[in-house]
């Protein structure tokens, strides 16, 4: 039996404006697609114009694909103990924010941040107290915490970690998670193997996130189990392999959810790979069961 695919799709690039997102979408095959708003290295972006919203809201109805989420730039990190740093991420938050909301994308993916040298607690603190101080998010826009790796002691390599940052901050309903199969895996989660996974939803279960992951990226891995070394790796081609992709496509609680590759591309138009992907991953669907 064929079971219905959740959304699919890639992170695609801007390049020559965020208009050119969904068209590049289309052009994979893509339903769902993620992009940066901006430059990702860097903390401000060109502000968005009414014209550059209006483009990309033209092009999304024309070709159809859903622009689920914007990633935040990697140098935020609320985790920090610099008050410069801190306040610098406060404000590329809220421009992150804000360009979700004139382009009504409904999710904003975040690293939670890392603790640096002083222990998780205090890094998990100052997360929670920063998400605090921003406050409520533009109506229509739900942030992310994603899962990490745990490389440089990025916080959120847990399920009860991300459960401690989502209590810290008060768990308010415009904060939920995005799960990247890389790094569960690169952060210890052996979802390669039947039993990792189930032990995954176990956690997921104990600390209450299942409802609340609203998105999966979908990466093969690099690196080894536990590594906390994160590199991303084509579906199948890396120490995950397939099977852990099926059981993500096919578990009932997320059936309904936005899943994007972030998989290694050759350029920004280098498409071939994607569809490639893309084709492995409705390949599995009811396949092998
Ligand atoms: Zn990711
Ligand atoms: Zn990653």
């Amino acid at each position: 039996m064929r079971v219905k695919l959740p959304p699919l799709g890639a992170h695609v690039s801007t390049a020559g404006g965020v208009s050119t997102a969904p068209g590049r979408g289309k052009t994979i095959g893509a339903e769902v697609i993620q992009i940066f708003s901006k430059q990702q290295t860097r903390w401000m972006g060109k502000a968005l114009e009414e014209d550059d919203a209006l483009a990309f809201r033209g092009e999304s109805e024309r070709t159809g694909v859903r622009t689920v989420a914007i990633h935040c730039a990697y140098l935020i990190n609320l985790g920090t103990a610099r008050e410069s740093l801190r306040t610098r991420s406060l404000y590329a938050l809220e421009d992150e924010a804000s360009r979700a909301a004139m382009l009504g994308v409904p999710y904003l993916v975040m690293h939670p941040g890392s603790s640096g040298e002083d222990p998780e607690d205090a890094g998990i603190a100052r997360v929670a107290s920063a998400l605090k101080e921003f406050g409520r998010f533009p109506k229509g826009v739900t942030l992310l915490l994603e899962n990490t790796a745990g490389q440089g002691n990025s916080l959120g390599r847990s399920m009860e970690q991300i459960r401690r940052l989502l209590d810290g901050c008060g768990a308010p309903p415009d904060v939920a998670v995005c799960l990247d199969s890389a790094h569960l895996f690169e952060a210890g989660y052996d979802i390669a193997g039947e039993s990792g996974w189930e032990f995954l939803l176990g956690e997921m279960k104990i600390f209450g996130l299942l409802p609340l992951v609203r998105m999966w990226h979908l990466n093969d891995s690099k690196t080894d189990l536990g590594s906390r070394v994160d590199r991303h790796q084509h579906i199948g081609q890396g120490k995950i392999g397939l099977d852990a992709f099926r059981r993500i496509l096919a578990h009932k609680a997320f059936r309904e959810i936005p899943m994007v590759l972030e998989t290694p591309k050759d350029g920004e138009d280098d498409f071939e790979m994607d569809i490639r992907n893309l084709a492995t991953l409705r390949g599995l669907a009811g396949s092998g069961e």
